[in-house]
């Protein structure tokens, strides 16, 4: 089975500065994201979601809120025929030193144990962070980073500018 490891935000909903998701309680999905998703759903990607939450440990978010926002997003892609196969995240804070915080592998370790079928090697890991690569790195999984604007000697890394691109090059 292959996934494509899709980041959340910034990748396909918007992100903001800490602060700002305080008061967010609606995800905005970014332009091309469900096209993109229904994409790699027909080329025979099961979809699952990392992500980085410490915003609930660091108490900038509440869990109902973030289970809010996740619910309303979940919905939304539901109701454009895309399924989302699981949700990985990291609640913990920052300084914690969890093993799931990317670029840490515990949030795809716990998708391996949940679904032992998965095959790194061909799945895919989606993101707009330095921290998205690095995971993907290590795990010698590709990796499409968006806007990082950042060169990987070592893996197998794509730099692409939007979300949208990321499909002329997806196998
Ligand atoms: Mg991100
Ligand atoms: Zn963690």
């Amino acid at each position: 089975m292959k996934v494509a490891f899709l980041d959340r935000d910034g990748t396909i909903i918007e992100d903001y500065s800490d602060e700002v998701w305080t008061s967010v309680t609606a995800p905005v999905f970014i332009p091309e994201a469900i096209n993109v998703l229904h994409t790699l759903t027909l080329k025979g990607y099961d979809i699952i979601i990392v992500t980085n939450q410490y915003l609930i440990e660091e108490a900038y978010i509440t869990q109902a809120q973030y289970e809010q926002i996740t619910e309303k997003m979940l919905q939304k892609l539901e109701e454009k025929g895309i399924c989302v196969l699981d949700i990985f995240y990291c609640p913990h804070r920052r300084d914690a030193g969890c093993s799931c915080l990317k670029p840490r592998k515990g949030l795809i370790m716990q998708a391996v144990d949940k679904y032992p079928q998965i095959n790194l090697n061909t799945s895919v890991m989606i993101g707009d962070s330095d921290a998205d690569m690095l995971l993907a790195q290590s795990l010698n999984m590709k990796g499409f980073g968006i806007g990082i604007g950042k060169e990987y000697k070592e893996g197998d890394i794509t730099q692409v500018s939007s979300i949208k691109e990321v499909m002329m090059f997806i196998p």
